[in-house]
């Protein structure tokens, strides 16, 4: 049975990126297998199973808590490879509560329509499929600029714009 040390990895965006494992008691130690295959993620039994017959895995440590934190570490290593290539887990805007979004992902027709820029965020998705650009308003009785304000201080990787009747959010 697997020791129950699993990984599965969270972006900020809230999407579940696929670096996933668990550990398994073996002869001579810990066992960390995947169980993410062929880009889909298993169920445990599927991986040991998986593990069983190809013998794949990521190392065998002597303890529990050594394989967990070298799980960690390739959790770790994985969410910044993400971050050097500026995927959208870059982009994760935060909002507040109360706010409405007015537009994220905007075909490039739609985007030419509604008189964005060429080449705009808006027209841009990350490898999540979620667009790296959101339009927002404010809870109802708070001004732009207050909104604006706040969108910044919650999201200091971003490029916050008040747009007058909106704030575009998109990654610096
Ligand atoms: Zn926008």
């Amino acid at each position: 049975m697997p020791l129950g040390i699993k990984y599965r990895v969270k972006n900020g965006d809230g999407s579940i990126s696929t670096v996933r494992t668990i550990s398994i008691g073996v002869d001579g130690g810990e066992v960390v297998i995947p169980t993410v295959l062929k880009g889909r993620v298993v169920s445990d039994e599927e991986a040991i199973q998986h593990y069983e017959r190809t013998g794949a895995n990521f190392g065998t440590f002597a303890t529990p808590e050594e394989a967990t934190a070298f799980a960690e570490e390739l959790h770790n290593r994985h969410a910044r490879e993400l971050e050097r290539e500026g995927r959208s887990s870059d982009f994760a805007p935060k909002g507040i509560e109360g706010e409405r979004i007015t537009s994220s992902y905007r075909t490039p027709e739609r985007n030419r329509a509604v008189g964005g820029v060429a080449n705009s965020y808006h027209t841009r998705k990350g490898s999540d499929g979620r667009a790296l650009a959101r339009d927002s308003v404010p809870p109802p009785g708070m001004s732009m600029a207050r909104y604006a304000e706040i969108l910044r201080q919650q999201n200091p990787h971003l490029e916050v714009i008040n747009e007058g009747d909106h704030v575009h959010m998109e990654p610096r």
